[in-house]
């Protein structure tokens, strides 16, 4: 990966950790990695970093493990077990004021042979179970507030026992992010998520990862499984759905060789981005707007993945009007040749030439519903590919999903 980047750039890459001073090859090099963060920056961004108000830091580095699809391993290849953050959460209060919360970075941090010092470590700085935080407000109230303690990285399922969990219960942990990449650990997830409820953690979020070597009907799965247990343990979980995109891919374009999982094609995936555009990239807690997102079952999901953009995007509109049913009675009366051809293109996601091929056919007709709104796509994402588009995602409960997040933060690596 350094190799690729300095044949790219004019740069010398320096590989491994800045743990130790020097290595940069400066004069005053510091050991970067314990150089306390600069919260000034985040004064100078036109949004908001929802992490703001909290220590950020990491206790471990890298992972033991090298999944195919993670660069942790290729950009801190050894696993350090344990670094003290107390200096640095003391210096960060004194620079810039008591954070009332506290975000660890760890890739892997179960995996750690310090793991209970680790936890001591975080209770003794004023994050156990139950821990509040008091701060004027700007009206000049005294308000106190619960602290959170995120692991945001997400907990390595394989590597949870009881012992850990109930060390986990002991700090205010808020959510718990545990890692659901592969149906293959399902009932290890399935298991971790009631050890965790037996330990009173109620507020829980998983990473999926998809379009790696999954189906889209285990994806859909694994989603499900979390309504599911929300109901029967009263729990709050929120699922994360990560787009697996080949690591040595120099964009995130579904058409670049390596981003397109074999199992997968462009359509499920925009569709999905389609579908995420209206949480936030995160799957809510509730059955009833996991079912209308997602559908109620495999069969209505498949059919969602199906639906022209639009209509995804504007569902209740487009079920009002009758389109979707007109859409999809539409694609059920064509010939079986006349649906094959006209799914194959449904499929490639790719509807700028339909106008110029087909007439008035049946075909035509049908493919007509992907039209709808097009135009204006196009024009808004510069071209047909999937990439990092954003769209005007109108979703009539909106507000209620977001009151369901809550503070939530966005995630950045996978486990
Ligand atoms: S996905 Fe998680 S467990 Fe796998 S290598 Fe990356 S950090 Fe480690």
């Amino acid at each position: 990966m350094g190799d690729d980047i300095q044949r790219e750039v004019a740069c010398k890459v320096v590989k491994g950790l800045l743990d130790t001073p020097g290595k940069l090859g400066y004069v005053d090099d510091d050991s970067i990695d314990g150089i306390v963060p600069d919260y000034a920056i985040l004064e100078e961004i036109d949004y908001k970093y929802p992490a703001t108000n909290a220590y950020i830091t990491y206790v471990t580095r890298g992972c033991i493990r090298k999944c195919p699809f993670c660069a942790v391993h290729r950009i801190e290849p050894e696993f350090r077990h344990y670094s003290s953050i107390k200096e640095q959460v003391d210096e960060i209060s004194s620079r810039y004021g008591a954070k009332k919360d506290l975000l660890l970075l760890d890739n892997n941090v179960l995996a750690s042979d310090r793991f209970a010092d680790i936890i001591a470590e975080i209770k003794s700085l004023g994050f156990e179970r139950g821990a509040t935080f008091s701060y004027n407000s700007k009206g000049g109230r005294t308000v106190t507030a619960q602290r959170y303690v995120d692991f945001n990285q997400g907990l390595d399922g394989r590597l949870l026992t009881e012992e850990k969990m109930a060390l986990l219960s002991e700090i205010a942990i808020r959510p718990l992010r545990i890692a659901f990449d592969d149906i293959a650990y399902k009932d290890l997830y399935i298991e971790n998520v009631r050890l965790a409820a037996k330990y009173g953690i109620t507020h829980l979020s998983n990473y999926v990862l998809f379009n790696y070597l999954d189906t889209p009907d285990d994806f859909y799965e694994r989603l499900k499984i979390n309504i599911r247990l929300n109901e029967e343990l009263g729990l709050r979980i929120f699922s994360f759905p990560m787009r697996y995109v080949d690591l040595k891919s120099k964009n995130r374009l579904v058409d670049t060789p390596g981003n397109l999982g074999k199992n997968w094609t462009k359509k499920q995936l925009r569709s999905i981005q389609c579908i995420l555009h209206a949480t936030h990239g995160v799957v809510g807690a509730k059955r009833p707007f996991f079912e209308k997102a997602f559908g109620q079952d495999i069969q209505e999901f498949n059919k969602i993945a199906l639906m022209p953009e639009d209509y995804i995007m504007h569902r209740y509109r487009h079920e009002d009007d009758g389109s979707v049913d007109r859409w999809w009675q539409q694609l059920n009366d064509l010939s079986t040749q006349d649906k094959e051809e006209a799914l194959s293109i449904v499929l490639s996601n790719d509807f700028r030439k339909i106008p110029y091929i087909y007439s008035s056919t049946p075909v035509m007709q049908f493919l007509e519903h992907y039209l709808v709104g097009y135009e204006k796509q196009l024009n808004l994402f510069a071209d047909a590919q999937l990439g990092d588009r954003t769209a005007d995602f109108v979703i009539r409960d909106k507000v209620s999903l977001n009151n369901q997040v809550g503070d939530l933060q966005s995630p950045t690596y996978i486990h």
